[in-house]
């Protein structure tokens, strides 16, 4: 028996409580299904992920947490620089220059405090979020999933039902590991050494909460600047797994040490700065699920995929697929008929538009593109490519980047879904 009191039986348990987690158990409890959310971390916990797409605003809104995040610390974000390999700084990408609305002001997230607003917000709206429960595995019968193996951490797990499981378990994807549903993005594989410092220099006025993006010596890898609240800056280099590991001695504390002394971008802005965390390092971070959905359950933000850290969409793409599955979720449920057919209505689309946030992950990382050289042979593209930058990926304008970008660089066919494929064998343990 499960120790605690769990006032089941369950409409919907959501696995995890990042962003993804949090906005599906929100909106499934607004709709008023039971819905039980198990985190395995005590909240606050350090996560990775600080700088937030513009259009993140709508979700957020959905959320009921535009009002909290205005009367929170968190920096605002009005733009993007980009700076060279030599430290020449472009123009900032200013987000209301092009699409002047308030969403255009957003926010740099210190995700601990952010991930707790949300996991508070959703117990607000009736959830029933638990912080220290680890799921140990998805129990399915027949094909079906059916409840998870649960329980608070140093006791034994114990069974919980509900008629859907949604994995919101970020890059440990419990189902689509168990499942293997995983596929690397074998052209990114990256890894990512990154620390928080107190004292960077920052920009002062509408500049202050620019995320910036500076390149590596050679343009061998690149640094993100993420200006935090309380003078604190997140700093992270991103590259290829062996240029950033085979054949160097030292730590990773080592590592960012020199990395931060070969980029020209970073390096001024950190000499009367300390680190104030330990360092991290993540890596091989970029894949994708072949479904998101099955005959009760469904995958979504990092737990279905995630393409890359560039240009700061993962939590976009958390919160949005939070939002659609958990549409798909309350029809399913209204109809008494949790298939995959119901559960997966809202991925075609979604995945669409996560393919279009891909390839311009891919123009980045060709050698020889710039996206100067393209806005300045395709300046009526920048609205498009702006919008792209801000999140708005769910609409056929992208392609009035893609067609032109195209002929200057090489870009990756879409990936589809797989639909209705059957059941591994996985899928019965
Ligand atoms: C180097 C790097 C930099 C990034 N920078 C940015 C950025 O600037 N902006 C941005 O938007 N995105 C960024 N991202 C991406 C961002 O971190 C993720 O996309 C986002 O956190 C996904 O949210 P999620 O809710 O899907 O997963 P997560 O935020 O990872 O949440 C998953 C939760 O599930 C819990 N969990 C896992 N397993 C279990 C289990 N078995 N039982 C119970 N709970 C469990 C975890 O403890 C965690 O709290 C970055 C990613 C990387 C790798």
């Amino acid at each position: 028996m499960v120790s605690d009191n769990l006032a089941g039986p369950f409409d919907v348990i959501v696995v995890g409580a990042g962003p993804a987690g949090c906005t599906a158990a929100t909106i499934l409890a607004q709709y008023g299904h039971r819905v039980l959310q198990l985190e395995k971390e005590s909240f606050p916990r350090f996560h990775i992920g600080e700088s937030l797409m513009p259009l993140t605003f709508w979700p957020l809104r959905r959320l009921g947490m535009i009002e909290k995040l205005r009367c929170s610390d968190f920096v605002r974000k009005e733009s993007v620089q980009f700076v060279n390999d030599l430290g020449k700084t472009s123009a900032p990408f200013y987000f209301h220059q092009t699409h002047p609305h308030e969403s255009s002001t957003t926010w740099q997230v210190t995700r601990g405090r952010f991930d707790q607003m949300l996991l508070e917000n959703a117990r607000e709206k009736g959830a029933d979020a638990r912080e220290g429960w680890l799921v140990h595995d998805v129990l399915f019968e027949d094909g079906r999933a059916v409840g998870v193996l649960a329980g608070p951490h140093g006791e034994p797990p114990a069974p919980i039902h509900a008629r859907v499981v949604v994995d919101a378990t970020g890059n440990n994807a419990m189902l689509s590991r168990k499942l293997k549903l995983r596929c690397p993005d074998p052209k990114l594989r990256k890894a990512a050494v990154f620390a928080h410092y107190a004292g960077a220099t920052r920009d002062t006025g509408i500049d202050e909460g620019a995320t910036i993006v500076a390149h590596v010596d050679q343009r061998r890898g690149w640094f993100w600047v993420i200006p935090l609240e309380y003078d604190i800056t997140s700093i992270g280099v991103v590259a290829d797994i062996d240029y950033l590991f085979k054949g160097r001695k030292g730590d990773p504390a080592a590592v960012l040490d020199e990395e931060i002394d070969r980029c020209a971008g970073v390096r001024p802005r950190l000499v009367n700065a300390r680190r104030t965390s330990q360092v991290h390092v993540l890596s091989d971070f970029s894949w994708s699920s072949t479904r998101c959905a099955g005959d009760g359950w469904v995958l979504i933000g990092d737990a279905f995929g995630f393409l890359d850290p560039i240009y700061s969409s993962g939590v976009f793409l958390a919160l949005v697929s939070g939002e659609r599955a958990a549409d798909a979720i309350h029809d399913a449920l209204l109809h008494d008929d949790p298939s995959e057919r119901r559960l997966a209505a809202w991925g075609d689309e979604f995945y669409r538009g996560m393919q279009a946030m891909r390839k311009l992950v891919y123009a980045f990382y060709t050698d020889g593109f710039s996206f100067g050289e393209f806005n300045r042979r395709n300046p009526t593209a920048l609205k498009d490519l702006v919008g792209i930058l801000i999140g708005d990926v769910f609409t056929d304008a992208v392609n009035n980047v893609f067609n032109p970008m195209s002929q200057m660089c090489p870009l990756p066919e879409p990936l589809t879904l797989a639909s209705s494929a059957p059941t591994t064998g996985a899928a019965a343990g």
